[in-house]
Formats: structure tokens, sequence, C-alpha cells
């Protein structure tokens, strides 16, 4: 059946503040999951250190000079410029960002690289989603086989590992009434009678002569009719 995908990766927002020392230790003091951009002040001396190291884009990772804006985010520092995704190295700027690990992504190569992606259409899953078989689907996606619509939230029976709504189910799979021809979908309890390989309603099993039900009673067959005892003797006189 169908489930609701819990995994989802979660936008993150970058907060830009250029407030100073305050906002800052109190971000710290809550370990929030947002980025400062400040500006040190004149005679400030904060022992600043490029998080990339040796892969400074200014080239000295110790440097801030006069001017130049850094970037905060828990721990650790960046220049403003050196605050860039790790695969594409834009710097994130004003843009979302996602930490994993200790590295950045922005949020394109975040979700190139590791967002929930559904079975059929190959794109990103950014909420909602269902799983069938262990394998993530968006809602819209996950389809009847048959008609195609949507199966989410929905009733749904599977076959030879594909899934079914249970009105195409029953016309494509499920016994049918030897009287009617309509399906027996088994879905609600629908009662109904076999006999060697017929099957029929319970409502379509009557006598072929006088139209009573033979639910519950004994009945003889004459080719393809099934009769009443009664009207079978009537029919040897
Ligand atoms: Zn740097
Ligand atoms: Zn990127
Ligand atoms: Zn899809
Ligand atoms: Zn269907
Ligand atoms: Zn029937
Ligand atoms: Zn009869």
């Amino acid at each position: 059946m169908a489930g609701v995908l819990s995994d989802q990766f979660k936008r993150m927002n970058l907060q830009t503040k250029t407030v100073g020392g305050d906002r800052i230790k109190k971000a710290k003091e809550r370990n929030e999951d947002v980025a400062i951009l400040s500006m040190e002040l004149p005679g400030e001396k904060t022992g600043f250190k490029c998080s990339l190291g040796a892969d400074c884009l200014l080239g000295d990772p110790a440097g801030l000079p006069l001017g130049t804006k850094k970037m905060e985010y828990k721990t650790r520092q960046w220049h403003e410029k050196c605050f860039c995704c790790c695969v594409c190295k834009v710097p994130i700027g004003t843009q979302s960002f996602i930490p994993r690990e200790q590295e950045i992504y922005c949020a394109k190569c975040y979700e190139d690289k590791y967002a929930t992606r559904c079975i059929k259409c190959n794109k990103v899953i950014t909420s909602g989603g269902v799983t069938y078989k262990n394998e993530p689907w968006h809602r819209e996606c996950f389809t009847c086989t048959h008609c195609q619509k949507s199966l989410a939230g929905e009733r749904f029976t599977s076959r030879d590992e594909k899934p079914y709504c249970a009105d195409c189910f029953g016309e494509l799979f499920a016994k049918r009434c030897f009287a009617c021809n309509r399906p027996i979908t088994g879905i609600g309890g629908t009662k109904f009678i076999s006999f060697e390989d017929r099957h029929w309603h319970n409502d379509c099993f009557f006598c072929a002569t006088c139209r009573t039900s033979l639910v519950g009673r004994g009945f003889i067959t004459d080719q393809e009719d099934i009769i009443c005892p009664e009207c079978a003797k009537q029919k040897l006189i």
C-alpha cells in the first residue's frame, strides 16, 4: 500500500545579518541554523580564519582586510566570497544553502546530488510523495496502470508488480459473472456463487425458466442454463 515519504530534504534559508556582535553571539548560543554576514569592526580581534584554508579565494585565510565581510555559520567562518557551494563554487550570497557534514551546498547542487527522485519521472520530490515497493513517487505520478488516475490515498490492488485502481482491477482481472458478464470484485464483500468454473453474483443466480433465486437451493444444470428442481421435473415430463 502507499505510504507517506518521511525523509524529505529540508530547504534552509540563509539569513544575512550585518548587525554584528550581539546577534552573532545569540545565534551561537542557540546553535541557530542561520549563516550570518557581518563586518569586523575596527579594533575588533576575533581570530578570523577562513574555513576554505589553503583554498581560500582571497589567498590568505587569516586575512580580513578592512571592509571585507565574513560569513559565520555555526562554529565556522568564511570570507563572504569563500562561502560558496562545494560543487559549483558559486558564492551562496543571499541564496538558500544546505549544509551536509562539513560541506555547504547550493539548493540546486544539493538536489542534484541527494534529493529524492521520483521513480517514474526522475524529477525531484520536494514535498509529499508516496512510497510503493520501497521506491519514491510523486503523488501525481503514482497512477493506475490502466486509467492513469492518481492512486495516492486511493484503494488499489497490484498485479504483476503494477498498481491498478479498484475499478480497473475489477474490469481487467476479477472473476466475471456468467449471467451478466460484469466483474465480481470481491471488494466490499460481494457475495457470489461458484460452480465448477462458472461464477454468478448472488442476484444473478436464478432459475433460467421460472426466475426464482437459487441461492441456498439445489439446482440442475441444463447445458448453459441452471434451473430449479421443479422446472427440471416439468422439462422431463
Ligand atoms: Zn577565504
Ligand atoms: Zn552549487
Ligand atoms: Zn514523478
Ligand atoms: Zn484505473
Ligand atoms: Zn451478475
Ligand atoms: Zn424454475
